[in-house]
């Protein structure tokens, strides 16, 4: 028999027993105020009184929720964590905002356009360009459409020929014809082949798309497929690059601020998925606790989490390596930095480890206090095993070759986030419109099964409320 719980808060104290099955019963209500457990009149007499399991409040998961909700369909988002956001995190530390891992919100993510409010978001813009560390001298790279006078300029710079830049406007001018469907369904290659094949210089790919589209992917190699590299330089075109003047978690907790409070439950680790009694799914959590839906279930963990909990579901395969990363923060006078602009500086010359590196706070004051700077330094890879001491005594020496010895001495460092699994490997071949479906009620989404973007997330999460729904002949027509 199934039984209504009440979830007063969004914790998880309701839980009092480590080892009972319990079935959670959501009744369907009209309001979009739902909370699992609000009894109203069901709409139809065919619809389950069930709702949907969400597992994982990271974008896709969220993106799931507000689906399912914007549906009236009952759910409940389980997250190991104590918040949403999953790999969208910052941190408040002495008055500066510590993103987890260097992010940027391009504003022409299509997805995010439909399901966030940018201006609450207060987006904070990038210059449109990046400056170059290459032969000891630093060197602009600049968007012809916004700076058309530091991109003339830049046309003889040594990072690449001429040719070299007329060919990405000529790029541009492609990804720009083409849907975002045909463009992560194309033929693909990988990203390396790609530049190589429309004729770009070792000069440009080695000075500026590797560290450039290498940060996005956090594969210098340029390994990743085509498909995401055109995608991404379609949404470069037509969006700025910016971050919250919150921090990145802002996206994340916009959306969660969609939702009920009521429905989402933290510290609530999922340990496995079980099919029981035909189409019932049962999710068993850390604790013991066990929880049943009849509606169905959506896993939108990351994917090693996802290999483990479908581990003989017929899930999916991992690609190796996976993409990590490693961010280091220092913090500084304002008076303590070489420059006031908002630029994303990348490293061109093919040595050393930083990749790229920013001052936050000429970006978005609001990641500082006033009188105060916060450096941002991305390297490829976690540098596991690197104690973090030695990790930022190596980024000082790096960079004190970039801006003086005397400016980068005076840095303090604050922290240092390692990411081992910041993005999936998408290298070709790949498939970036999997099925949701994975098994009966249970539906997957997440960037592994799309672009490895905000966007690819929010997309799947859709996507896979989007085939549950279908699924069960619950989507309004
Ligand atoms: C450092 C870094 C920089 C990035 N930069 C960019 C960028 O600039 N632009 C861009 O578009 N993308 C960027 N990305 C990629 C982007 O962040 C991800 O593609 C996206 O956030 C993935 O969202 P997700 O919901 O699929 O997964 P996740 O964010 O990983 O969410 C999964 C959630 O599931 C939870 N979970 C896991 N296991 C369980 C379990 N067993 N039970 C319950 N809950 C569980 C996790 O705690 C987490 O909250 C970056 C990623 C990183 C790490």
């Amino acid at each position: 028999m199934a039984i209504t719980f009440s979830f007063p808060c969004s914790n998880r104290s309701f839980i009092t027993s480590s080892s009972s099955r319990r079935r959670f019963k959501f009744n369907l209500q009209s309001s979009s105020q739902l909370s699992p457990t609000t009894t109203l009149p069901l709409q139809t007499t065919s619809l389950p009184k069930t709702g949907v399991i969400v597992i994982g409040a990271g974008l896709a998961g969220l993106a799931a929720a507000i689906h399912l909700n914007s549906h009236n369909i009952p759910f409940l988002l389980l997250e190991a964590s104590d918040a949403v956001g999953g790999r969208v995190r910052t941190d408040s530390v002495d008055g500066f905002l510590l993103d987890r891992g260097f992010q940027i919100f391009i504003t022409a993510y299509p997805e995010a356009q439909k399901l966030l409010n940018y201006q609450s978001l207060d987006l904070q813009k990038f210059y449109s360009g990046a400056r170059i560390f290459y032969n000891d001298e630093f060197h602009t790279v600049a968007d012809p459409i916004r700076h058309f006078w530091d991109s003339a300029r830049s046309l003889v710079n040594p990072v690449g020929s001429v040719v070299d830049k007329l060919l990405i406007g000529a790029t541009r001018v492609q990804v720009l014809t083409k849907s975002d469907e045909e463009i992560l369904s194309a033929e693909e290659s990988t990203t390396i082949d790609l530049l190589q094949q429309i004729g770009f210089s070792d000069s440009i790919i080695g000075r500026f798309f590797r560290p450039f589209f290498g940060g996005i992917f956090f594969d210098r190699e340029l390994e990743t497929t085509s498909r995401l590299f055109n995608f991404i330089f379609k949404c470069l075109a037509l969006g700025d690059n910016t971050l919250p003047a919150k921090g990145i978690s802002a996206i994340p907790e916009q959306l969660a601020s969609r939702l009920p409070s009521s429905s989402i439950l933290f510290n609530s680790k999922v340990t496995s998925i079980d099919l029981v009694e035909s189409e019932s799914l049962t999710v068993t959590l850390q604790n013991g606790e066990v929880m049943t839906s009849e509606l169905g279930v959506i896993l939108a963990v990351e994917e090693p989490e996802a290999v483990k909990l479908l581990a003989g579901k017929g899930g999916t395969v991992q690609k190796t390596p996976v993409r990590s990363t490693a961010c280091l923060y220092f913090k500084a006078g304002r008076d303590q930095i070489p420059v006031q602009d908002p630029v994303l500086f990348l490293n061109g010359s093919g040595k050393g480890i930083v990749n790229n590196m920013f001052f936050a706070t000429n970006v978005a004051p609001s990641y500082g206090p006033p009188d105060k700077a916060l450096v941002s330094v991305s390297l490829i890879g976690s540098y596991e095993g690197v104690p973090d001491k030695d990790l930022a005594a190596r980024v000082v020496e790096e960079l004190s070759g970039w801006f003086g010895e005397k400016t980068v001495r005076a840095w303090e460092h604050l922290r240092t986030y390692r990411v081992g699994f910041a993005q999936p490997n998408q290298r070709p071949p790949t498939n970036l419109w999997k099925s949701p479906k994975v098994g009966p009620g249970l539906y997957i989404c997440g960037d592994y099964v799309i672009s490895a973007t905000f966007d690819g997330a929010l997309v799947s999460g859709r996507r896979a409320a989007e085939a549950l729904l279908k699924d069960k002949a619950l989507a309004r027509a």
